[in-house]
């Protein structure tokens, strides 16, 4: 080691007395990215001791760390004599250290903040630089933990309880949007509404317990038929709704008689009873002649009400009149 190198970590060491005990990983890395100095929290949570760890490269002493986004921290600390940071938004941790905290104890890994600065010498020179690493596992775990509820929060507001389908406010903020976004691009879309036949005998003859269940495998059924982009809704009691993007009525005609087809065959198992349903459909695409949101979802409850006039089970499509 150079002459002032060592002069220069000498006045180091007073401190370094001090940071031995306290709470933050604390690393002295020469040019050479060898280990200078290691303090007790690196030795505690690396298992690593200082005499092991002295004049090691840091990067041999762990291989996990991202080798050339890490030297390129480092480099400009060198050069620019500039401060350099990392924090766990971007990368949870840089030393992977098990997370030992009971409170916390959902967290495999420690978070870790990082600080880089430079050492600088009397003369001005950077020749060493000190990395400082700050375990942020209970502000990561908090901050992940109300994300979490946060995003529990977003779903429930628009889920619906009975059937998990989206809601009917927030498919209609969907349908708005598709709404609009079809004045944009004219890209087809078509609506989809249906409606469970005589479902008040179902509920009369066995009970809202077995309506209910009757609705969720309705629910169910639509899922397992509709596409990922399909944006499904319960609308009312026993009516729903699905928006099929990118989908022109010849397309939705056979999306619709299928998922008629399925719900005939279901039965839905209630006591010793065996119930079987059918639905009615409506369906519209969307085209110039279609004036607004409501309106297209009036022109397919036309078709829907057709359905019902004509017989029920089966599917009626609507073109939007000029
Ligand atoms: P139609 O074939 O003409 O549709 O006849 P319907 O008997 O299905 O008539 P309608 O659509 O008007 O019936 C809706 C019934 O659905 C009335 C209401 O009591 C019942 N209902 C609404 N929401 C729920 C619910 O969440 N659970 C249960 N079990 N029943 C519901
Ligand atoms: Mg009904
Ligand atoms: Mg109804």
């Amino acid at each position: 080691m150079p002459a002032n190198n060592i002069e220069q970590l000498k006045e180091f060491h007073w401190m370094l007395d001090m940071l031995q005990n306290i709470d933050v990983g604390l690393i002295v890395l020469n040019r050479e990215n060898e280990v200078q100095v290691w303090n007790s929290f690196m030795e505690n949570h690396s298992g690593i001791n200082t005499n092991k760890a002295k004049d090691i490269n840091l990067f041999k002493l762990f291989p996990d760390i991202p080798a050339d986004w890490f030297q390129h921290k480092v480099e400009s600390v060198f050069q620019l004599k500039t401060r350099a940071f990392s924090i766990w938004e971007q990368r949870p941790y840089i030393f992977r250290f098990k997370n030992y905290r009971p409170i916390t104890g959902t967290a495999e890994y420690m978070y870790q903040n990082i600080s880089v600065f430079p050492i600088t010498s009397t003369k001005g020179e950077v020749d060493n630089i000190c990395i400082i690493v700050y375990d942020v596992t209970d502000i990561a775990t908090g901050s992940k933990a109300l994300e979490a509820a946060n995003q529990q929060l977003e779903y429930l507001s628009r889920t619906d309880r009975l059937t998990g389908l989206n809601n009917r406010g927030y498919w209609q903020e969907r349908q708005e949007q598709e709404f609009a976004r079809f004045q944009r691009y004219k890209r087809p879309s078509t609506l989809l509404i249906f409606d469970i036949d005589h479902f008040k005998k179902v509920n009369d003859t066995y009970g809202h317990q077995a309506g209910d269940e009757v609705i969720r495998k309705c629910a169910s059924t639509l899922l397992g038929n509709a596409r990922d982009i399909d944006v499904c809704g319960r609308y009312g009691g026993e009516e729903f709704v699905v928006l099929l993007e990118n989908t022109n009525s010849d397309g939705a005609l056979i999306f619709a008689e299928r998922l008629r087809q399925s719900i005939e065959a279901l039965v839905v198992p209630h006591t010793q009873h065996r119930i079987k349903f059918t639905v009615s459909l409506g369906l519209c695409q969307l085209d110039e002649n279609v004036k607004s949101p409501q309106h297209w979802l009036e022109l397919a409850d036309q078709g829907l009400y057709q359905s019902k006039e004509n017989g029920r089970n089966q599917t009626n499509l609507i073109v939007a009149s000029k």
